[in-house]
C-alpha cells in the first residue's frame, strides 16, 4: 500500500492554507477534494470580508485566530499580489437603545486586541458616508475585502511549488485509525487506498461526517452538524458608499450588511435561514443554494434602517452560502473546534469543526494552529 506523509481532506481556503503550511515544512502532501475544482463550496460563497476580530468572546479561538489571521492575510495578499482593499467598515446603531450594544462591541474589540476602533457620532459617521442613517457608529479601519478565489489560487500555488498534489474528484470515503497509522480510502473515478502519517480534516460542511467515516474515531467527540444558509441580494447600479456597512449582529450571523467587491459592486447579506436538522448526508452538488425571491421584503426593511434612500426594485437575488455550524438554532454560538491529538488521542489527526466566519480571515492562523496541534515544530 502506498504511503503519503500528509493528507488534507478538502480544498477550501482552510484546507489549502493547511496544505501550504505542511508542504512548506517539507511534508509530502496530497489534498483530496471531492468536487471537480478547489474552493467551490463555502470558500466561494461568503462576504469576502477581512474581519478585524471584534465580535467574538475574548480568548476564544475565533477572536485569537481572526486577529492574528487578519494581520497574516494582509501581508500574504501584499506579497502574493492577491486582490484586496483595506476599505474599513462602519457598524451602526440605528436607535438610541442600540448604542449600548455598540459600546459593548467596542469593549469586546478592545479586549480582543482590535486596537484601532473609533466611536463616531451620527454627524461624524455621516461626514464619511452622507447617505447613512444612524444614531452612532463604530469605525473599524482595519476591516477590508479580499478576492477569495485569488487567495485560494495563491495558497494552492505555494503548496504546489513545495510539492503538494491536488487530487480532484477524490472524495474521502472512509478510513481506519489503527496502532500502525491511518489508512484512508478515496472513492471517485480512481479508487485510492493509502497510509498517511498526518491527516487534516478540513471538509467544511461535511467535517463531522468525514470524522464519522474514520473507523476507530471516538463518536462522542464528533459535534452535531447544523447548517444555516445565508442569502445575498445584489444592488443594481452603484452604491453611494465607500466603506462596508454593518448593523449590529443578530443571532446566528452578523446582520444583513453591505459589502463591496473589489470592482465596487455592492451586495447585501447574508441573512440567517436555518436548514432542517440534522444536516443531510453529503450530497455532491445537492445543496440548494438558490435564493428565494420572497426574502426580498425582509432585506428592504433591514437595509432601510441604515440606508433609507434604498430605491424600490434595486435588489436582485444573487447567491447564497451555508454556514457549517456545530451549535443549532437558539443555542449560543460555538467557537471553532480545532481538535488535535491532545483532545482525541489519535496521533497525526486534526479535525476542523465549525469553521464558519471568520474562517476566511483566519485561514493562515488556523493552518499555523494545525501545525502546532500536530507538534511538527
Ligand atoms: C454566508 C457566509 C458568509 C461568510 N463571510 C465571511 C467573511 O466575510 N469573512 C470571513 O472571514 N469568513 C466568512 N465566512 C466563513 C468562511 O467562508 C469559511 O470559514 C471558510 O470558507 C471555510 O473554509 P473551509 O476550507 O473550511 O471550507 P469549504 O470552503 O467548505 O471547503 C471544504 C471542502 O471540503 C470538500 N469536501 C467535503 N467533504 C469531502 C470529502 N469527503 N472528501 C474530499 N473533500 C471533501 C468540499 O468539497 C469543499 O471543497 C462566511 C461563511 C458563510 C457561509
Amino acid at each position: 500500500m502506498e504511503s503519503i506523509e500528509a493528507v488534507v481532506i478538502g480544498a477550501g481556503v482552510v484546507g489549502l492554507a493547511c496544505a501550504r503550511a505542511l508542504a512548506g515544512r517539507g511534508f509530502e502532501t496530497v489534498i483530496l477534494e471531492r468536487q471537480g475544482a478547489f474552493g467551490t463550496e463555502t470558500s466561494a460563497r461568503n462576504s469576502e470580508v477581512i474581519h478585524a476580530g471584534l465580535y467574538y468572546p475574548a480568548a476564544s479561538a475565533k477572536a485569537r485566530l481572526c486577529v492574528a489571521g487578519r494581520r497574516q492575510l494582509y501581508e500574504f495578499c501584499a506579497t502574493h499580489a492577491v486582490g484586496h482593499r483595506r476599505c474599513g467598515k462602519l457598524i451602526v446603531a440605528t436607535s438610541p437603545d442600540q448604542e449600548r450594544l455598540l459600546a459593548a462591541l467596542q469593549q469586546q474589540g478592545d479586549a480582543n486586541g482590535v486596537d484601532d476602533l473609533q466611536r463616531l457620532s451620527a454627524a461624524e459617521a455621516r461626514a464619511l458616508e452622507p447617505e447613512l442613517a444612524c444614531t452612532a457608529a463604530l469605525l473599524s479601519p482595519s476591516t477590508g475585502i479580499v478576492d477569495s478565489h485569488g487567495l485560494m489560487l495563491a495558497l494552492l500555488g505555494d503548496a504546489q511549488r513545495d510539492g503538494a498534489l491536488l487530487a480532484l474528484h477524490s472524495p474521502l470515503s472512509h478510513g481506519a485509525l489503527g496502532p500502525t497509522g491511518m489508512v484512508l480510502e478515496s472513492g471517485g473515478a480512481d479508487r485510492l487506498r493509502f497510509k498517511a502519517s498526518l491527516v487534516v480534516n478540513a471538509a467544511g460542511l461535511w467535517a463531522p461526517e468525514v470524522a464519522a467515516s474514520l473507523a476507530g474515531f471516538p463518536r462522542a467527540l464528533i459535534p452535531a452538524n447544523f447548517h444555516a444558509k445565508g442569502n445575498y441580494y445584489a444592488l443594481a447600479g452603484r452604491a453611494p458608499f465607500s466603506r462596508l456597512l454593518y448593523p449590529l449582529p443578530e443571532a446566528g450571523g452578523l446582520g444583513v450588511h453591505l459589502t463591496l467587491d473589489l470592482g465596487g459592486q455592492a451586495r447585501f447579506g447574508p441573512d440567517v435561514e436555518w436548514l432542517p436538522d440534522p444536516a443531510p448526508a453529503q450530497p455532491i452538488g445537492g445543496l440548494d443554494y438558490r435564493v428565494d425571491p420572497a426574502r426580498a421584503d425582509a432585506f428592504y426593511a433591514e437595509i432601510r434602517r441604515y440606508w433609507p434612500a434604498l430605491p424600490d426594485d434595486a435588489l436582485a437575488p444573487a447567491y447564497a452560502g451555508i454556514r457549517p455550524k456545530i451549535a443549532g438554532r437558539g443555542q449560543p454560538a460555538a467557537d471553532f473546534l480545532i481538535q488535535g491529538p491532545a483532545q482525541h488521542g489519535i496521533r497525526g489527526l486534526v479535525n476542523l469543526f465549525g469553521i464558519e466566519s471568520p474562517g476566511l480571515t483566519a485561514c493562515l492562523a488556523i493552518a499555523e494552529q494545525v501545525v502546532a496541534e500536530l507538534q511538527l515544530g
